[in-house]
């Protein structure tokens, strides 16, 4: 059984900053949350404390074998002071699926949300209020017995930390090129690519790298079996509009459950927009942009909630969607996800939880 909250308070609180010239996750709050495992304990001592470097034994497993995982989510505060979760218990059971693949001890998910909600509430002033911005929220977990041996560790620790971000599209929602990636491959049938855990992100810097010497923002992913079917974009999940129907690829366990994604299938669902996930291939992509029935394309993820797709470009091919322009679907999803956030439009799906 865990025990109960200990609440230990920063004495100096750092200066909150500019919420116009934020960058994403360079600023952490005064407080931190931690939880430690141990294996006669299961998950114990849960702590708020002053937000600080933390000692660790240059064997901690994690630095070996990234026996690591983490969540990310955002907290949203409107001018009136109330705050508002977006759907934490999906990122909570999430973080359990990609612990179960790490090998690492299932937390109670109940109970870290209520953690959290105590750790947001003390950390309120923190989150700017200004259009787009947010509160990041960082939950992760890592091994942390000294050890070489390669089996999961005995002892964990649980961390959760929390960054104010600015507006992801501080000049209004942009569309951006996308270059597809045949080289390199972020994740492959029977590995990690669905649970949230650092090496895959690391695996996708040389092509991340690549498609900026290019002028491209992000890289589509492709299957690593065949190099044929769509999987995801950049740190994303991602959609197409193809002769009025809304195709996303199917899940798998090369493809990341994204809680954006989720949502946006469930909103489609609402209005009554066709959607399918099914098997997406880029040929089928690129016969739709010779068709003349590819009409929109867009990623969804927490950071930018939606981000349209103007270029795709792919071989020797740059396809331009929708003159380059964001599409009507795809602003309808971002107005409506961001006003739900934000408590600036009703809630009909209960996705917020207010502090
Ligand atoms: C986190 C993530 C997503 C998006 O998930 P959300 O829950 O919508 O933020 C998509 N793909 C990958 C690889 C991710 O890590």
């Amino acid at each position: 059984m865990e025990a109960t909250l200990a609440i230990t308070e920063a004495v100096t609180k750092k200066p909150k900053p500019d919420p116009n010239s934020l960058q994403f996750g360079k600023t952490f709050t005064d407080h931190m949350f931690t939880m430690e495992y141990k294996a006669d304990e299961g998950w114990t001592n849960p702590q708020i404390k002053p937000y600080a470097p933390i000692e660790i034994d240059p064997a901690a497993m994690v630095f070996h074998y990234s026996q690591t995982v983490f969540e990310g989510l955002k907290a949203y505060r409107t001018k009136d002071g109330v705050v508002r979760l977006f759907r934490p218990e999906e990122n909570f059971k999430r973080l359990n699926r990609s612990n179960k693949r790490l090998s690492i001890p299932p937390i109670d998910e109940k109970s870290a949300i209520e953690h959290l909600k105590q750790l947001v509430a003390l950390e309120k002033d923190w989150i700017p209020t200004e259009e787009g911005t947010s509160l990041y929220i960082r939950p992760f977990v890592i091994a942390t017995e000294p050890s070489l041996q390669v089996a999961p560790a005995k002892s964990y620790q649980l961390f959760i930390i929390l960054s104010p971000v600015g507006s992801y599209y501080p000049t209004g929602i942009q569309p951006v090129s996308i270059m597809v990636e045949e080289d390199t491959t972020r994740a492959v049938r029977g590995g990690t690519g669905s649970a949230k855990t650092g090496g895959n992100y690391s695996a996708g810097y040389n092509a991340q790298a690549k498609a900026t010497a290019n002028g491209h923002a992000q890289v589509l992913w492709l299957d690593g079996m065949e190099k044929k079917y769509i999987e995801e974009v950049g740190s994303m999940n991602v959609f197409f509009k193809i002769n009025g129907e809304i195709v996303t690829p199917e899940l798998s366990d090369s493809i990341l459950e994204g809680i954006t994604r989720k949502s946006v299938i469930e909103l489609l669902k609402s209005w009554k927009v066709p959607v399918s996930e099914r098997r997406v291939t880029m040929q089928e992509v690129k016969d739709a942009y010779d068709n003349g029935t590819l009409e929109e394309a867009f990623g969804s993820g927490t950071a930018a909630v939606i981000s349209p797709i103007g270029e795709l470009t792919w071989r020797d091919t740059t396809m331009t969607i929708n003159g380059g322009e964001t599409g009507d679907v795809t602003t309808s999803l971002y107005k409506t996800i961001t006003n739900i956030q934000t408590g600036k439009e009703r809630d009909p799906f209960g996705w917020t939880l207010k502090l």
